[in-house]
């Protein structure tokens, strides 16, 4: 049994005071998660604070992005080890916004994604279509494409640590939701694939996120599908309650 994970992407909003007074709010709700794991994903100069607000609480610390080297002249970027030594213990990488805004490759996430499994960073692995390319019914194709090629080298221990998110790119931050079938279908497409590059056993514990305009009224439908294990949630975690009502959804 998957146990649901419902994650928040702060993207670039929020100060530093109001961080930490969500945060703080999400960690004094966390006696009401029951069987629900939650994250919350600041910008980075914020992890600390967070992580500072959330601590003894079982809600986890997220980054949104890290670099795939350990140390060294690499300016602006920030590694896997810095982001475990301020708190953190997962981090959102391919997020569609840094797939298609900031031109990132499966390659450059692939790499990243090693890096956090090596430096024992739990990472959420972002896949999701264009609207251009549902239409053109390339859906299947794309999402594999972007799990062969971001999850590249990754073995079945370390996938069972890994989580993807299935976040279609017309339902990001457009209140345009995928329904719970279209959503459903391509998780189970999802599972199929873990099913083929490992084995059933590891694809049955693997969480498969859904992300794009999740809200507390859409979330128990989408998240009452076999294959959708959870929810990575953006302009819906920047206010408490609707937040706390996704969680409670779950
Ligand atoms: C996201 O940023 O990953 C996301 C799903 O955003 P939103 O919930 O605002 O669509």
């Amino acid at each position: 049994m998957r146990r649901p994970f419902i994650a928040g992407n702060w993207k670039m909003n929020l100060r530093r005071q109001s961080a930490v007074d969500l945060a703080a709010a999400v960690a004094a709700a966390s006696g009401e998660f029951g069987e629900v794991d939650v994250a919350v994903c600041p910008p980075s100069t914020y992890l600390a604070s967070v992580a500072d607000a959330v601590s003894g609480s079982p809600v986890a610390v997220g980054a949104q992005n890290m670099y795939h080297e350990t140390d060294g002249a690499f300016t602006g970027e920030l590694s896997a080890a810095m982001l475990l030594d301020v708190g953190c213990r997962c981090v959102v990488l391919g997020h569609s916004e840094r797939r298609h805004v900031l031109g990132e490759s499966n390659q450059e996430v692939n790499a990243k994604v090693l890096a956090a499994l090596t430096a024992g960073l739990t990472p959420i692995v972002c896949v999701g279509e264009t609207l251009a390319q549902r239409e053109a019914e390339q859906t299947t194709d794309v999402v594999a494409e972007q799990f062969y090629g971001s999850l590249a080298g990754v073995n079945a221990d370390q996938a069972v640590a890994t989580v993807i998110a299935y976040e279609p790119v017309w339902a990001i931050g457009t209140g345009k939701v995928a329904s719970p079938d279209q959503a459903e279908a391509v998780h189970s497409d999802l599972r199929k694939i873990l099913q083929n590059q490992y084995n059933a056993e590891v694809a049955d514990q693997i969480r498969i996120q859904y992300g794009g305009s999740v809200k507390p009224a859409n979330a128990r439908d989408l998240l009452s599908q076999p294959n959708i294990d959870g929810a990575l949630v953006g302009g819906a975690s920047l206010e408490p309650d609707s937040f706390l009502g996704i969680i409670q959804a779950a």
